[in-house]
């Protein structure tokens, strides 16, 4: 497979009144042709920022982007102009966020909103990116098209206007498409029925697409990998496989016990992780999570743990993967809650 995005040693602070904000602190990892990878974590991990480093979207003011190299086709974004961005941002690299009416301007017919790229990046006349637009609300499943491009956003219900946004980002057949919490805030049945457009929308185009979200049980239908950003690392990452099947690290285990299942009846059984993620102007020395992880060993307080290769496509950066370690499983309440949730799955649509 070949790679489309190669992000190395990324590392992103923030200058802010309260000190510096060590947002991401040294991520990498591959993104392939035609693949999807979801990166996710607790909110604060540091997902977003990595991604609008990607599109180009962090605040001039206040971001320092201290180390690092995002290549897309062998080429470091990072050093691109604003100009230069503007050719990929919508042409080449799209996005997908999570509220789509911050993302859709009310006071403009949604039929011109998705003509815009069309005419900007691919140079189609009026005429033509009109005629487009319908075909691309028609492929994103809404109803009289041809009705639906003369209207404005606030007529469209939530679902229908995340289906916008994604029509939106299809326009110019980009090669990535980056969704930030595209579905988190839309109701369970709409996330569904949007998540398996997406599906099509990319067995369609050949497309790669990064998935963001803090809900680690959307992406078992959705991913080929899974990246899992903690305190902003990557601290685990897998093909879904390698994640739902054989996880190793504690913090992995955590977001895997507080998945929540469709019809929830274990639900006593639902696990929080405890305390909370660190502040990030002050990271901890070792382990971020040793705090927050009842396996955590001496040397989790002293240094970071490196990624140890679990196997070829699966590595995790927790200490308990030393050979001198001592062994510890995956706890039994939590593979049964993996297990059942897989179970439920099944009746979905895992291919
Ligand atoms: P998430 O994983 O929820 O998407 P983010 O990537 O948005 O997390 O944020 C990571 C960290 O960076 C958080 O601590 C957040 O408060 C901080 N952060 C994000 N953007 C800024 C900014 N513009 N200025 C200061 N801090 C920021
Ligand atoms: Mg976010």
């Amino acid at each position: 497979m070949s790679k489309l995005l190669e992000v190395k040693d990324l590392q992103i602070s923030f200058n802010t009144y309260g000190g510096e904000v060590q947002a991401v602190r040294g991520v990498s990892f591959d993104l392939n042709k035609g693949e999807t990878l979801a990166i996710v974590g607790e909110s604060g991990s540091g997902k977003s920022v990595t991604t609008s480093a990607i599109m180009g979207l962090l605040p001039k003011s206040n971001t320092q982007i201290k180390n690092g190299e995002i290549l897309y086709k062998g080429k470091d974004i990072l050093k691109f102009s604003e100009k230069e961005m503007q050719k990929i941002r919508g042409k080449e690299i799209s996005m997908v966020f999570q509220d789509p009416m911050s993302s859709l301007n009310p006071t403009m017919k949604v039929g011109n909103q998705i003509a815009e790229g069309l005419i900007k990046h691919r140079g189609l006349s009026k005429a033509e990116a009109k005629e487009k637009a319908i075909e691309l609300l028609r492929k994103v499943g809404i109803p009289k098209p041809e009705l639906r491009v003369k209207q404005y956003p606030h007529q469209f219900s939530g679902g229908m206007r995340q289906r916008v946004v994604i029509a939106i980002a299809l326009a110019c057949n980009p090669e990535i498409i980056i969704a930030d919490e595209p579905t988190t805030a839309l109701d369970v049945t709409i996330q569904a029925q949007i998540l398996e457009l997406m599906k099509e929308m990319q067995k369609d185009t050949g497309c790669s697409i990064i998935f963001i979200t803090h809900d680690l049980g959307v992406v078992a239908n959705v991913a080929d990998r899974v990246a899992v950003m903690y305190a902003g690392k990557i601290v685990e990452v897998g093909t879904v496989d390698d994640i739902f099947y054989n996880p190793k690290h504690p913090y992995t285990w955590g977001l895997l016990g507080s998945m929540p299942t469709l019809d929830d009846n274990e639900s006593e059984e639902l696990y929080t992780i405890p305390g909370t993620p660190p502040d990030l102007t002050n990271p901890p020395k070792g382990d971020a999570f040793a705090p927050r992880n009842k396996y955590a060993l001496e040397i989790d307080t002293m240094y970071e743990p490196p990624m140890f290769k679990v196997s070829d496509t699966h590595y995790a950066a927790t200490w308990l993967l030393h050979e001198n370690a001592p062994k510890v499983e995956l706890p039994d309440a939590i593979k049964k809650r993996i297990d059942s949730f897989l179970t439920k799955q099944q009746g979905g649509n895992k291919q």
